[in-house]
């Protein structure tokens, strides 16, 4: 391969057409979302009353693909699709790799118009909330990446957008939150006196530092109060990893104009499971069908919230306040309060059902890695290709490094490619924590994980019954 070839580029006109639904082609059914109220399964009228009806029709598609709107393929392509798929030549000749017998490939999110994959999904959700005449979008965000995302689609398409923002983000990220005004958005601090679920922490004590649960429960509740709004969510939900199948399509296309079919090893970061999703699905799909007998697939998580890794696949709530549908998946338990790493995107309790289900089918795998090393291999990143990465990113690239330093010990032949999920420009706290020697590794003890899953608090849902 030349290194003119290193960006691999696609026109505008080739932003696929479809996302690629992995639903129907699951080996055991997904399992549907849970009414808090009862514990069966959410009737549409009340999923309808939470989310655009759309994106709850989508939810449950058995549909193998699901057109994309036309304008909203003219926005992707008008804005910032197909993002470039790079070879990572910088890196592995920092890695000591020579020739072609290896190649990291890395499909780079970070050129959207907030810097993530999130938009993805943004543009797609405001772009339906619209067409069935909503007014306003609610929801949450951690470290502001989802929040951003949404104010800016919210606002493209005319919609107000209310963000709940864990309050110790709020404080310490005060970046993403000017972003998030500059695209319109109205930001609150969570927990805040703004609503019921909010003001339980609140009136204890209002410097509060929340949590991804607890914003979650605010944003729900804030939205069942308006007809004309709705709750929007950026990760988990069998819809948003579908918006974002668009990443895995390029990619392909990308990888075969320089002659690869077959990756070996397809990797990504999980918090809620998106964007690993994102890049992953539609090669899972060749994978069902025989076509990719020997690719691998993993996600990668922080050790301080290692959902899949070391969470118990069960039913659990969405949110602190049991407010939010009920999920069967990988958890930590609802309760579970994670470190404040600086990975604040990967800092959810459960994860996709999607990947729950495929991990239970033995599909793919998960990794985990302390946060000290994550960022040093995002500070090898940036000084061998040049972008500094989001912190969660990280998480892949250290996988990335590691699987790459093995197949080159072990002389294997290997394609790895990696989602670069988002840049890390308004993370540069946790940069200089790591270069000041400041940065602290967490790793979530097993006891704290059976305490939280034992508490009398965890769903109780009775499969027999539906
Ligand atoms: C939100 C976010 C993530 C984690 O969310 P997923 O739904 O698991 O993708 C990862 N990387 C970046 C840059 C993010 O903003």
């Amino acid at each position: 391969m030349s290194k003119f070839n290193a960006r691999i580029l696609l026109e505008p006109n080739k932003v696929p057409k479809e996302w690629v639904n992995i639903l129907p082609d699951l080996p055991l059914p997904i399992t549907p979302l849970i009414n808090p109220m009862d514990g069966m399964p959410a009737p549409p009228e009340l999923a309808f009353a939470i989310f655009p009806k759309e994106c709850v029709m989508q939810e449950v598609s058995q549909e193998r693909t699901i057109p994309i709107p036309k304008e909203l393929r003219e926005i992707y392509a008008q804005t910032y699709r197909p993002t470039p798929l790079h070879r990572a030549y910088g890196l592995e000749k920092d890695l000591g790799i020579e020739g072609d017998d290896i190649k990291i490939f890395y499909k780079n999110e970070s050129v959207s118009t907030t810097g993530s994959h999130k938009p993805n999904t943004a543009l797609a959700q405001a772009f339906y909330a619209k067409k069935e005449g909503l007014k306003e979008l609610v929801t949450e965000t951690g470290a502001g990446q989802w929040g951003s995302a949404l104010s800016y689609g919210c606002n493209l398409f005319g919609l107000k957008c209310v963000v709940y923002m864990v309050r110790a983000s709020y404080i310490q990220k005060p970046g993403r939150k000017i972003l998030m005004k500059a695209y319109n958005g109205e930001v609150h601090a969570s927990p805040s006196k703004h609503t019921m679920s909010g003001r339980i922490f609140y009136d204890k004590n209002p410097e509060h530092p929340g949590s991804l649960g607890i914003a979650i429960s605010e944003a729900v509740e804030h939205s069942l109060t308006r007809d004309d709004a709705r709750y929007s969510l950026g990760s988990v939900l069998n819809f948003v990893c579908l918006h974002q199948t668009i990443i895995g399509q390029e990619t392909k296309m990308q990888l075969s104009k320089v002659g690869i079919s077959e990756p070996d090893i397809i990797i990504g970061c999980m918090g809620g499971g998106s964007n690993f999703s994102g890049l992953a699905l539609p090669f899972m799909r060749d994978k069902l069908e025989g076509k990719l007998p020997n690719t691998q697939f993993i996600g990668v998580e922080p050790r301080a919230c290692p959902s899949v890794t070391k969470g118990e696949y069960r039913w659990d709530y969405g949110d602190t306040a049991k407010k939010a549908p009920i999920l069967k998946m990988h958890t930590l338990g609802h309760s579970f309060i994670p470190h404040p790493i600086h990975a604040g995107g990967l800092r959810y309790h459960g994860i996709a059902p999607i990947i729950s289900n495929l991990i239970n089918n033995k599909l793919m795998t998960s990794s985990m890695h302390f946060q000290t090393e994550v960022i040093a291999a995002g500070l090898q990143f940036a000084r061998t290709e040049g972008i500094l990465p989001a912190p969660e990113t990280c998480h892949a690239i250290k996988e990335a490094i590691n699987q790459a330093v093995l197949a080159n010990e072990n002389n294997e032949k290997k394609v790895i490619v990696f989602n670069f999920s988002g840049h890390g420009y308004f993370d540069l706290l946790a940069y200089k924590e790591f270069m000041e020697g400041n940065l602290i590794d967490f790793e979530l003890p097993s006891e704290e994980i059976s305490e939280a899953l034992k508490s009398s608090d965890m769903p109780i849902v009775d499969e027999s019954k539906f």
